[in-house]
């Protein structure tokens, strides 16, 4: 355990001293922890960058909210409980990845890149917040080593709120492009995912899920998909990804209209 610190127990109210290792080291040196009174949620930083101490409160009250209100009732089977401690670690500039945020679900852990996630809006912040921790929960439930790309990410993008608006522009355009250009639309298991940007990859996995909520309405929400996947491993019916590609060829003949759930909830 580390000394604390004092600035960063007048920040937070309640602080203690966390190491991701046991050894009271992470990979870049000493780390501070926080958390707030719940426990349920600890985020460490680099001690040398209090400066994230602000990022860290405000992630640390988004993310004990959603996995004390909204987890795991919603898209989780009834009998599924999960209590595990979450951690985020806050990274700053060097030495973490450029994107936003990842998770490792075997060690209840989501990293965060601070200065990607200063910039955003509190519904945006929610939003990829509840995107990480649903691949917590489902890393929970199901072998995510053995999961497929496009349930991990489409329930993760269904369960952070649907599409976003811009997301709809974005796939609305590609489905347009597709159509014109004579080409076939993706299947689910494709492995050309690959080379498209990952934004609308992610987009045509979360229009698959908003599409088995839509045409049987209950299946995400009520946990049943889930439970269907643990149960029999079974993953996705043809006829499903039939009518699923139909879904997003009556899209593309629409103009793309904002249906972002997270507002609402
Ligand atoms: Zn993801």
């Amino acid at each position: 355990m580390r000394r604390m610190s004092l600035r960063a127990l007048v920040c937070t109210g309640l602080v203690w001293v966390g190491v991701l290792d046991a050894a009271g080291q992470g990979r870049n040196g000493p780390l501070e922890a926080m958390s707030v009174d719940g426990k349920r949620v600890r985020i460490v930083f680099p001690v040398e960058a209090m400066h994230v101490s602000r990022d860290a409160t405000r992630i640390l009250k988004v993310l004990e909210d959603i996995l004390a209100q909204e987890a795991p009732a919603y898209g989780f089977p009834d009998a599924f409980v999960w209590d595990r401690r979450v951690t985020v670690g806050l990274g700053t500039e060097a030495g973490t990845p450029s994107s936003t945020a990842k998770s490792v679900p075997r060690d209840a852990l989501i990293i965060v890149h601070a200065n990607s996630v200063r910039s955003l809006d509190a519904s945006q912040l929610r939003r990829l917040l509840r995107h990480e921790a649903a691949h917590l929960l489902v890393g929970e439930l199901l072998d995510y080593r053995a999961t497929p790309r496009w349930l991990q990410e489409g329930f993760a993008e269904w369960f952070a709120g649907g599409l976003t608006c811009d997301g709809e522009f974005r796939l609305w355009i590609e489905l347009r492009r597709r159509s014109a250009a004579d080409e076939e639309l993706p299947r689910l298991d494709d492995a050309s995912w690959a080379v498209l940007p990952s934004r609308l990859a992610y987009d045509f996995f979360g229009s698959f899920f908003e599409f088995l909520e839509h045409r049987h309405p209950g299946l995400v929400s009520d946990g049943d998909l889930l439970e269907r996947v643990k149960l029999d491993g079974a993953f996705v019916a043809d006829s499903w990804e039939a009518q699923w590609h139909e879904y997003l060829r009556r899209k593309s003949h629409r103009e793309p209209v904002c249906t972002l759930r997270s507002e609402a909830r």
